[in-house]
């Protein structure tokens, strides 16, 4: 029997300390940047072991800032994946600055680091890796390559809360590192995201990016030790987090563990059911890696089945189970297709991966009922669709 309801792909997990928290941000009167948002900072930044975390309104504008930071700007080239959700890239076209994609490796689907020297060039400026689905990227080899031809290395870690590459948790092992709270990630605040670095300069130079380039916070000019008095270092932005979203933050950040582990156990039960499936290709862990699970993309053994991707993820619709797909190659869409002339063929890897890859529900709300209903439905239309 198919369930009866739909089961979403993705759901944030908002309960009664959140609510509260958020509540108490709008009795604060501090609905803006405030304490809160200082907090937060503070704890993220000690979450991940970085020695500064700057809360922004987004990943993407945390993306942007950092580029802009690093003096990213026109001529430039900033290598990243096509395999990414497009702000990856868009960000660096705001800086001016030309994005340069380097093909996958099919099977972690994270940037394959043995194509970057080829497209390197004496403009290139800076590296993007995504850890995508919360899978970290090869980064000793990324850091070394970056070492060697002085590139900028900025993470994109809008997957990756909670993921570790050889122990670590992300979020110190390039220049800067952004992630991300929108409201289908691991840690949601609804819109939001951080940056986090050790270096000092640049935090301060993110910071003060994200708020109109004044060199004094509201937090700091209406507390009673505050004054009046501001400077303009910087042609800024309005980038800055509020104290609503930060009142998330904290309490997601305080219960994130557990979440955590409620999505290992998700992605263990699939791993073990469609393991056994010849059809499919389920997601690694490597050796190196902690997988934060953000999301689980199955990938079908399309010689195996008697129908394509959009037919499968029709089938399973069918039986009231949500899908997505991350992602679409950048490549592909209408404005870097024609600006840029690519052309089917340009990154194999990512194409033949994209056809594919299904992203099925996994987040910590999904009752044990759930977990059944994702797995019949797969093996249903499995079942049905067997070469
Ligand atoms: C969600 C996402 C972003 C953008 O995050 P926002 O907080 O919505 O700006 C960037 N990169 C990747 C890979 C993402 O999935």
């Amino acid at each position: 029997m198919p369930r009866q309801e739909f089961l979403p792909y993705a759901l944030p997990l908002i309960e009664e300390d959140d609510i509260a928290e958020v509540v108490d941000s709008l009795k604060s009167n501090w609905i803006s940047k405030g304490p809160k948002t200082a907090e937060f900072e503070r704890r993220f930044a000690e979450y991940v072991g970085a020695k500064h975390a700057v809360a922004v309104n987004s990943c993407t504008a945390g993306l942007y800032l950092s580029l802009v930071a690093a003096g990213i700007g026109p001529g430039d080239e900033v290598i990243t994946t096509p395999m990414t959700f497009v702000a990856s890239a868009n960000v660096v076209l705001h800086c001016g600055a030309k994005p340069v994609f380097v093909d996958i490796d099919p099977v972690t689907m994270c940037l394959d680091v043995n194509k970057i020297e080829a497209v390197l060039t004496p403009r290139t400026k800076a590296i993007i890796p995504v850890h995508i689905a919360g899978h970290p990227c090869p980064m000793d080899e990324i850091l070394a390559l970056a070492g060697k031809h002085h590139l900028f290395v900025l993470e994109d870690a809008a997957h990756a809360v909670y993921t570790k590459y050889k122990g670590k948790l992300i979020g110190t092992l390039g220049n800067a590192t952004s992630f991300s709270f929108y409201a289908t990630k691991n840690l949601a605040t609804g819109e939001g995201g951080m940056v986090t670095t050790d270096d000092e300069a640049l935090a301060e130079k993110i910071r003060i990016m994200s708020l109109h380039g004044m060199n004094h916070t509201a937090w700091n000019r209406y507390s009673s030790a505050g004054s009046w008095y501001y400077e303009v270092l910087y042609p800024g932005y309005k980038d800055n987090m509020t104290d609503i979203q930060a009142g998330l933050g904290l309490t997601q950040l305080a219960k994130l563990e557990r979440m955590q582990g409620r999505r290992e156990e998700i992605a263990a039960r699939y791993n073990e059911a469609f393991g056994r499936l010849p059809e499919l290709e389920t997601p690694v862990e490597l050796e190196y890696a902690r997988h934060a699970w953000h999301l689980y993309i199955i990938k079908l053994n399309l010689d195996r089945l008697t129908i394509d991707r959009a037919r499968f993820i029709e089938e399973l619709k069918g039986q009231n189970i949500g899908t997505s797909v991350h992602f679409i190659p950048v490549h592909f869409h209408p404005y870097y297709r024609d600006t840029f002339g690519y052309k089917p063929g340009d990154y194999p890897q990512a194409e033949a991966v994209f056809g594919r890859i299904i992203s099925l529900p996994l987040y910590p709300r999904m009752t044990d009922q759930d977990i059944r209903d994702v797995i019949e439905a797969v093996q249903t239309v499995v079942e049905h669709s067997r070469r």
